[in-house]
């Protein structure tokens, strides 16, 4: 099986009646930039900063953040690459920080929040972000924005170290894109205030099931209670590409689902075209998205949505099977 997606590494990811679906990886440590040449993906939709933060006993400086961050771009050469800033808290709490006594870590003081709230930190991770970059494009986004503000202000930040950098001799990138994860139910509501200053929206679904189910990711016994191939998740999904195809938003989704052949064929039913996910999940959706014809699957598959009750996992399956799309799993 892994020769037979060996094979498909230099295949166009083009669905059979020609639509092409860029997939991307999700990162962050320079050892998984590899994955890129192995996988032929075509860029890295998601490099979680956090993790350079969370293998270390005390904060990276900032040349050790500049140091990761030219390793990843140097390595991505013409690819293009998202750096999501540091989204501490929830799960992924810094070894030495204060905890403090939050009773819902995951609804809690974390991400792009706590960024805002620690300017010191934040604005070190731009400055080395900005550095890194040294006069190439550069692509930020921002992890959990809950409300436009707290991208307008983060957004801000960026630019004054921009500012910042090139009043010290420091050249400015050629291109500067900024990006809000959707991650938080109310930001699907506010996208027609993100549109004017953002460049692009990623959503991570990993932490919008979380809020969107109010299950907890970290806990198996409710968060597999939640299928996503579920009426209430995918409408929503719907709901969100829709908003942003009106405000010519371009979309994407992060999360892990988007690497299960079945949950990114829903994915790309629904018109979401960039998906980033972790390496494993390349070879097996690009096999799948190779075999199928979007013209046809498309009106089932939306029926299904809108126009039935039956159990949705089992009808996507069956339009699957009758039009012979390839899923590893469910042959
Ligand atoms: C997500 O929440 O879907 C996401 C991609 O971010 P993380 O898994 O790092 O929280
Ligand atoms: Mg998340």
């Amino acid at each position: 099986r892994q020769a037979a997606f060996q094979a498909l590494k230099d295949q166009p990811s083009r669905t059979r009646d020609g639509v092409d679906i860029n997939l991307m990886l999700n990162a962050g440590l320079a050892l998984d930039m590899d994955a890129m040449d192995k996988t032929g993906a075509e860029g890295i939709g998601l490099f979680r900063t956090e993790f350079q933060f969370l293998v270390s006993d005390t904060l990276p400086k900032m040349e050790s953040q500049i140091g990761l961050y030219r390793q990843v771009l140097d390595f991505a050469g013409n690819r293009p690459v998202h750096f999501r800033t540091l989204d501490l808290g929830g799960d992924k709490m810094l070894p030495n920080a204060n905890k403090g006594e939050e009773e819902n870590p995951a609804l809690g003081w974390r991400s792009i929040r706590f960024a805002l709230d620690r300017p010191g930190l934040f604005r070190r991770q731009l400055r080395a972000l900005v550095r890194a970059a040294d006069g190439g494009p550069l692509s930020v986004m921002f992890p959990m924005v809950t409300k436009a503000d707290e991208f307008f202000e983060a957004k801000a930040l960026l630019m004054e170290e921009i500012e910042w950098s090139a009043a010290r001799g420091f050249q400015k990138p050629c291109d500067v894109r900024t990006g809000a994860m959707l991650e938080a139910p109310a930001l699907a509501f506010t996208i027609g205030e993100l549109a004017s200053e953002a460049d692009f929206i990623s959503v991570g679904t990993n932490d919008l099931m979380q809020f969107f189910f109010a299950a907890d990711r970290m806990v198996p016994a409710v968060s597999e209670r939640y299928d996503f191939i579920s009426r209430p998740a995918l409408r929503f999904l719907d709901m969100i590409r829709q908003e942003c195809e009106r405000h010519q938003l371009p979309v994407s989704v992060c999360g892990e689902i988007s690497s299960h052949p079945l949950e990114a064929l829903c994915l790309i039913g629904l018109g979401y075209h960039t998906l980033s996910m972790p390496a494993s999940g390349v070879g097996p959706v690009k096999r799948m998205l190779r075999s199928v014809d979007l013209s046809t699957f498309g009106p089932e598959f939306r029926a299904a949505i809108y126009e039935s009750n039956a159990d949705l996992r089992n009808e996507v399956l069956s339009i699957a099977r009758i039009q012979k799309i390839a899923l590893k799993d469910h042959g």
